[in-house]
């Protein structure tokens, strides 16, 4: 099974990830986790990165395709993947068909989350996500068991520093203008399914598996 999810920030790309790569037993590709692992690391590519993520704006396209080129190439990428917070960009799309037309593969779906910006805006700016299992909770909807611990694996909560309010504004802005045309980009192709993720996530979890098979 080979899946891109599409979205707003906040729109629980994550989230139905996790649910997602358990059923098809596929890897878990997220941009934005290899970014932050990166600024972990403190490596180049992680401080280039953060340049951009700390303003809300996308990282440029020639820093983001080569990563995802590379890793689709690796072993547990042969029976499928699935593909959360990349392509952002029509260009980022176009480099994807590419690499996979010479990888003589296909996307079996691009599930598009859809939810109201009130309700991202709400979500965003309080996710608490765990240093190191990545876990995500949110300090209104969602509280771990106990304050800023991790229920999954006991390591400790954190805000990400693009979460804060005007950061978020602005990653709205940015999805709006660079990442809303791929729904068109993937609709012509015929493969673009849109989802209401303003639900209950195991509902939604259903509808996009619904939807796959
Ligand atoms: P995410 O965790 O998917 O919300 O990504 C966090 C940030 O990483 C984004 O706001 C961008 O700055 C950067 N980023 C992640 N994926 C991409 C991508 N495919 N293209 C450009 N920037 C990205």
């Amino acid at each position: 099974m080979r899946i891109v999810l599409l979205g707003p920030p906040g729109a629980g790309k994550g989230t139905q990830a996790v649910g997602l790569v358990e059923k098809y037993n596929i890897p878990h590709i997220s941009t934005g986790d290899i970014f932050r692992k990166n600024l972990k690391e403190k490596t180049e590519l992680g401080l280039k990165a953060k340049e951009y993520m700390d303003k809300g704006l996308l990282v440029p396209d020639d820093l983001v395709v080569h990563i995802v080129k590379d890793r689709l190439l690796e072993e547990d990428c042969k029976n499928g993947f699935l593909l959360d917070g990349f392509p952002r960009t029509v260009g980022q799309a176009k480099a994807l068909d590419l690499e996979m037309n010479k990888l003589n593969i296909v996307l079996n779906g691009v599930i598009n989350l859809e939810i109201e910006d009130e309700i991202l805006i709400e979500r965003l700016t309080n996710r608490l996500v765990c240093r190191k299992c990545g876990a995500t909770y949110n300090a209104k909807f969602n509280k771990p068991k106990l304050e800023n611990v991790c229920d999954v694996c006991g390591g400790k909560l954190y805000t990400r520093d693009d979460d804060k309010v005007d950061t978020v504004k602005n990653r709205l802005k940015v999805y709006k203008s660079q990442t809303l045309p791929l729904i068109e980009y993937y609709e012509e192709k015929g493969i673009l399914a849109t989802v209401n993720s303003g639900l209950d996530s195991k509902k939604v979890l259903a509808e996009i598996c619904k939807i796959l098979e």
